[in-house]
């Protein structure tokens, strides 16, 4: 461990999903980062298998989408089936709001070699396997960590740790942080199979109060079963080859002929952190957040904490922003990773009906919907999943408030030269003001020492064709669907500021000046500066990590 350097900018602990989008975003923006994972490789057993919308447009910021889109299915729903396998519901989203469709089927394993595969791009970022984090020891100066392999422990200095050591978190516990929410003390038989001819494309849930279950599509021929395990079943009998294949039987008789990769009883939680922050350390992931999978967010959810703390670590480590910038991570995440916990709650409850009698209350109730057209679209194209909305955190200004704190939209615009791309493809990394350049609203003029080095694009509405830039440096982009005009049109703004992280940091109102822009981005670096208690770093504590 000689080679181990002496002091990082961040520790992040947990090579799962969440700590390796951490890691990646962390070394995007050069920031000097360790990972350390206890096990030698990332996981080999296919737990998480639905992807969202949100994930890949992070993984399109850390430039893998490509290589992630090559071993998923795209786009697939949901039928919901009675206990005499009729089909009741479908929701079949097919919208692409943030770039990417709502759901994809992927498999873990496979997405996490991708994500440790990519840090090796990063000079900035040493990552070890085989290594656990034994002891966190914070003072004034950051934290101590005792980093321990086989061979010895070594002590490494950090600015930050980030936690995204998984449901049983070490460190969760030895910070004494508790858990709230319902321990959902429900057990389910996970199998994966392989060799499925299935061209089905969308998933099967069977709503049947005898035995629940799913049936669930993956790339490349997989296949996965979840049923739920009834009262007076052991986990023990219930994962005998003969009795799965028994199972499997009883829903799809092609499928219990084949390999079977997989079986395992899990127990399923929904809980969340009572604390994501503690001095320099920061829960991610299942190390702040448990829920059971019918809504299929674990991961998801660890994604999008990775994805909105690790920029803002950036930016404090290199002084770009202070301290209150962090606070904001559990403000802002926590509400929504609540949110998702319960839409996955309430899922569970139309997937598992009590009684025969509850199950045609809920089939009943479906078919009800599904006359109603609005009704029919909130359902089919997932509108019940709750968006991210920001109330409270790192945003500024008044104007806009239904846009402020939301994800911007990501839809394709054509580039001066004819080249359609996604939006996010002109934005980069950093904070972006995107303003409609209508020929009439004000401009904000190309500066090269805007606040927070943001980046200026001038969106030209459907209707015009691109004109002779002013500012030749400035990057125009044709609105081709007219999606952000009517965006903007709608919250009565003239355009956004963007942090990073894709979310709206503040509106343009319409009448605001040209230099409105910039004093938003300066209040953005006053509000990090604020006082934010027990935020970067706190009372000193030594702990031991289980
Ligand atoms: C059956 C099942 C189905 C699921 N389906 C979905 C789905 O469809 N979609 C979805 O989004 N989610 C799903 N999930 C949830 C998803 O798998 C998890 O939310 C996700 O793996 C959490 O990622 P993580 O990185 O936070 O934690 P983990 O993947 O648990 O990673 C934590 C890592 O930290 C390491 N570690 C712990 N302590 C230390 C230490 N002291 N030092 C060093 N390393 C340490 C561990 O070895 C581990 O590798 C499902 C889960 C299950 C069980």
């Amino acid at each position: 461990m000689t080679d181990l350097h002496s002091r990082y900018d961040v520790i992040v602990i947990g090579a799962g999903p969440t700590g390796l989008t951490c890691a990646n975003i962390l070394g995007m923006y050069g920031i000097r980062t360790l990972v350390v994972e206890r096990n030698s490789a990332t996981v080999g057993e296919p737990r998480a298998v639905s992807i969202d919308d949100e994930s890949l447009r992070t993984m399109q910021f850390i430039d893998l989408v490509d290589d992630v889109r090559s071993g998923i299915s795209e786009g697939y729903g949901s039928y919901y089936y009675s206990p005499r396998r009729r089909c009741f519901a479908k929701v079949v989203p097919d919208t692409t709001e943030y770039g990417f469709p709502r759901r994809s089927a992927f498999r873990q394993p496979v997405l996490e070699a991708q994500l440790r595969a990519a840090l090796a791009r990063f000079s900035s970022v040493d990552t070890r396997f085989s290594t656990r984090v034994t002891r966190l020891a914070q003072n004034d100066d950051g934290v101590a960590a005792t980093v321990t392999t086989e061979v010895g422990s070594r002590e490494v200095r950090t600015r930050f740790v980030v936690a995204c050591d998984g449901a049983r978190s070490g460190v969760r516990e030895a910070l004494g942080i508790a858990m709230s929410g319902s321990t959902y003390d429900q057990c389910w038989l996970i199998v994966d199979l392989v060799g499925s001819n299935d061209r089905f494309r969308h998933t099967r849930v069977y709503c049947d109060p005898a035995r629940p279950a799913l049936a669930l599509p993956g790339p490349a021929g997989t296949r996965r079963y979840e049923m739920m395990m009834l009262p007076g079943e052991n986990a023990d009998d219930l994962t005998q080859e003969v009795r799965v294949r028994e199972l499997l039987a009883r829903i799809s008789g092609e499928d219990a002929k084949l390999e079977i990769v997989r079986k395992v009883v899990y127990q399923f939680h929904a809980r969340v952190a009572e604390s994501w922050v503690a001095g320099s350390i920061f829960l991610a992931g299942d190390a702040a957040h448990l829920s059971p999978p019918f809504a299929g967010q674990g991961m998801n959810s660890g994604i999008r904490d990775a994805q909105n703390l690790s920029w803002k670590l950036a930016y404090c480590v290199r002084g770009d922003l202070g301290p209150a910038a962090l606070a904001s991570y559990e403000s802002e995440r926590k509400p929504h990773a609540i949110a998702l916990i319960q839409m996955a709650v309430k899922m569970g409850r139309v997937m598992m009906p009590t009684s025969p009698f509850n199950a045609l209350v809920v089939q009943t109730a479906f078919r009800m919907l599904g006359l109603y057209g609005p009704a029919r679209d909130y359902v089919m194209q997932m509108k019940y999943k709750p968006k991210p909305h920001f109330l409270r955190g790192l945003l500024a200004g008044n104007a806009g408030k239904d846009l402020r704190g939301r994800m911007l939209p990501q839809p394709l615009v054509e580039l001066p030269d004819g080249t359609k791309v996604l939006l996010d493809q002109v934005l980069g990394s950093g904070f972006t003001v995107i303003e409609i350049d209508n020929g009439v609203l004000p401009l904000a003029a190309f500066r090269d020492d805007r606040a927070l080095g943001a980046t200026l694009v001038r969106v030209i509405p459907r209707e015009h064709r691109f004109v002779e830039s002013r500012d030749t440096k400035v990057a125009q982009v044709r609105d081709i669907a007219g999606v952000l005009e009517h965006l903007f049109t709608g919250n009565q703004v003239r355009g956004v500021v963007v942090r990073p992280d894709r979310y709206v940091a503040a509106c343009l109102a319409r009448n605001s000046d040209a230099d409105e822009a910039d004093r938003l981005l300066r209040a953005i670096i006053e509000l990090s500066n604020l006082d934010s208690p027990g935020v970067g770093s706190g009372t000193p504590f030594d702990l031991t990590i289980a």
